[in-house]
């Protein structure tokens, strides 16, 4: 068998704690899912649910339950149009990533109403 220097020792050592780490990070947190997909996630089943059927809904119960945080926007019909912005900027704004509305943070009521009202797509969710 031949024998290896002490450079090339070395270097094979590094390499393998690199693929063991790597492999190591990738197990750790390969399966997480970010607040960005699981909203995207959470759209879709309440998109899929939205005649009320939430047997089959892996939210149910839990605090991610679509219908939990209404009022929201559907992505899936949202066409970007920006109607919702103009009649109410206090409680919309269009998402620069998906070019989909958005509902702000502590939107007043009445102006999620003026918003999803001027929707000509009735992607406004309450
Ligand atoms: S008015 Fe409706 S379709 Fe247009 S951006 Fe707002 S939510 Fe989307």
């Amino acid at each position: 068998m031949t024998k290896l220097n002490t450079t090339t020792r070395t270097l094979l050592i590094a390499v393998l704690a690199v693929v063991v780490a790597a492999a190591a990070y990738a197990a750790l947190n390969g399966n997480a899912i970010s607040p960005v997909q699981n909203t995207e996630v959470a759209v879709e089943v309440a998109t899929a649910n939205a005649g009320g059927d939430c047997t089959s809904c892996p939210y149910a119960g839990t605090d991610q339950c679509p219908a939990a945080a209404k009022p929201y926007v559907d992505a899936s019909k949202c066409i970007g149009c920006s109607k919702c912005v103009r009649v109410a900027p206090e409680a919309f704004e269009i998402n620069e990533q998906t070019g989909k509305a958005q509902i702000k943070p502590a939107a007043p009521p009445e102006a999620i109403a003026r918003g999803a009202k001027a929707c000509p797509v009735d992607a406004v969710v309450r």
